[in-house]
């Protein structure tokens, strides 16, 4: 019997596991044949502090230090630039100012990226401090530290019923049964549908689709230096990726959990309002793919224990900060499941608490 059973094997149940196995006796389970291949193998692979809410914005600070120094460190710096069209100025100064971002003049920012469109771009600002994480690179750490820890990570075990135990739990995967005493809900897109199983009220999650697309470098650009460039109201945003450039409609589209894939039109109007602020019209799309960012009515990550279920912990609604948190969000999930102190203030750990959909 393991003390500790975690479902799901995308960013949020690697980090907890490779947390919490240098304490316990942990098993993880994942329905798919590969860790990461849901929202953690989709994701834009990038890190800003200043993104989300104000308890989203604690935990990427108190991450900051693991993603630059943990096993040689998983972030280089990229930059950032916003861009509003000209009738967008309240906005865009809302924006810049809530991003940390100072505005610079059409020039220089030509300067950085020379296919801004010269009339339809109003506004510019630009950010040093924003950076690529390498997501891949995060995953395979956290894995390799649960294993070295102890963990075992079982791949192709999907829960199909959950049942409560004198002891705990016992959790069916295939034709397995596995027995523990907590019980961690790391299941992304489907956290309500694992609790529903153990028979735990759900918390209304919803899961929201995003789209990228790979173009070719614009007309022969080295884009290997350029930064992240994403417009005033998160409408499109654009990187350099391996020589490429990949750009996303940044739709927020409400759906089933499932196995995303792109919606032709969502991507061709992104794509449109993408096209409308660069000199460069989009000839090819290389390939495009979509994930679900699962978000809780606040849109603020859930962790913590059950009301109803001391032995049951929720570790979702990453949304699209799910790399940037990781770190503190496994490290507090690590805490409050050996009942230690917790290294987050009291504040951040109540607003992260389940215990504030039923106060
Ligand atoms: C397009 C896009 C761009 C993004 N960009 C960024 C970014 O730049 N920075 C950032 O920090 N975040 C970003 N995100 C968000 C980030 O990808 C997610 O927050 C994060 O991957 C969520 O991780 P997770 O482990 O909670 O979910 P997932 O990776 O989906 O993992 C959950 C796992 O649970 C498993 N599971 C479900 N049901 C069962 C079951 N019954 N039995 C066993 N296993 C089960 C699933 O198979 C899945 O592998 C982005 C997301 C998208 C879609």
């Amino acid at each position: 019997m393991a003390d500790i059973l975690i479902i799901g094997g995308g960013i949020a149940g690697l980090s907890a596991a490779a947390t919490l196995a240098a304490h316990a006796d942990v098993t993880l389970l994942e329905a798919e044949d590969q860790l990461g291949y849901h929202a953690s193998g989709r994701s834009a692979a990038v890190f800003l502090e200043d993104y989300g809410n104000n308890v989203v914005r604690a935990l990427n600070h108190a991450s900051i230090d693991h993603h630059r120094h943990a096993n040689g460190g998983v972030l280089s710096p990229r930059g950032m630039l916003l861009v509003a069209r000209p009738f967008e100025r309240d906005r865009f100064l809302r924006e810049a100012n809530s991003f940390g971002m100072a505005e610079i003049s059409k020039d220089e920012a030509q300067g950085i990226i020379p296919i801004l469109h010269p009339e339809n771009t109003g506004f510019i600002a630009h950010r040093e401090a924003f950076f690529d994480l390498d997501a891949n690179c995060l995953l395979q750490n956290y894995r390799k530290t649960a294993l070295q820890n102890g963990a075992k990570i079982l791949t192709g075990s999907r829960v199909s019923k959950i049942t409560k135990t004198a002891a705990g739990w016992q959790v069916a995967a295939g034709e397995v049964a596995h027995d523990a005493t907590i019980l961690i809900n790391a299941a992304g897109a489907w956290v309500d549908e694992i609790a529903q199983m153990a028979g735990i009220p759900p918390l209304g999650f919803q899961t929201m689709r995003r789209s990228m697309a790979r173009l070719p470098a614009p007309s022969g650009h080295d884009v290997s230096g350029w930064p992240f460039l994403i417009s005033v109201g998160e409408r499109w945003y654009a990187k350099p990726d391996a020589g490429s450039w990949i750009v996303s409609p940044a739709e927020e589209d409400p759906v089933q959990p499932m196995d995303a894939w792109p919606d032709d039109m969502v991507l061709a109007e992104g794509l449109d309002r993408y096209e409308e602020m660069v000199s460069e019209p989009v000839t090819r799309v290389e390939t495009s793919w979509a994930g679900l960012r699962t978000f809780a009515p606040d849109q603020t990550l859930v962790l913590g224990a059950d009301v109803n279920s001391h032995s049951f912990f929720w570790l979702g609604g990453q949304g699209g900060y799910g790399f940037q948190t990781a770190p503190a969000a496994s490290r507090l999930i690590a805490d409050l499941v050996l009942g230690r102190p917790a290294e987050m203030s009291t504040d951040i750990e109540k607003a992260l608490s389940p215990h504030r959909f039923s106060e």
